[in-house]
């Protein structure tokens, strides 16, 4: 199946907190904490607590409240921040799926990156 899931993943692992984190914020349906190598001043990684692998795995099957939830801390975290355009200078987002994405970790998540200029996309 193509969305197979690996409950050993390590941010399977984070949810479990068999390996520390350093939590931004946290709801029912999602958990934010810092990337363990920043690529920007702020570098933050949102993930769903369910079990998606990818963003269009998490697209097609997560339910409306779960998209809402982990939407809603995306918003949170930009605030918590101070990049969001309340207040910040903005900040990218962005998702990596599969081989051709490079995607490291199979359990979906979103970069938050801000504190600085991001740069061109394509690299
Ligand atoms: P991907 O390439 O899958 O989009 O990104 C995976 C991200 O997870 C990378 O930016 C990497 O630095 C981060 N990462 C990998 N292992 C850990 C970990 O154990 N803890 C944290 N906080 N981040 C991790």
């Amino acid at each position: 199946m193509a969305f197979d899931y690996d409950d050993n993943n390590i941010f399977a692992r984070i949810l479990r907190g068999e390996i520390p984190n350093d939590t931004v914020a946290e709801n029912l349906h999602a958990l934010a904490f810092r990337d363990i190598a920043p690529k920007a001043p702020s570098h933050v990684l949102v993930i769903p607590k369910g079990r998606y692998v990818s963003f269009d795995d998490f697209a097609a099957n997560a339910s409306a409240e779960e998209i809402a939830g982990f939407m809603r801390l995306c918003a949170e975290v930009a605030r918590k921040e101070g990049v969001s355009l309340e207040g910040g200078n903005g900040f990218r987002a962005i998702t990596n799926a599969g081989p051709d994405g490079v995607q490291e970790v199979p359990h979906f998540h979103l970069h938050i990156m801000g504190g600085r200029m991001m740069g061109p996309m394509l690299s």
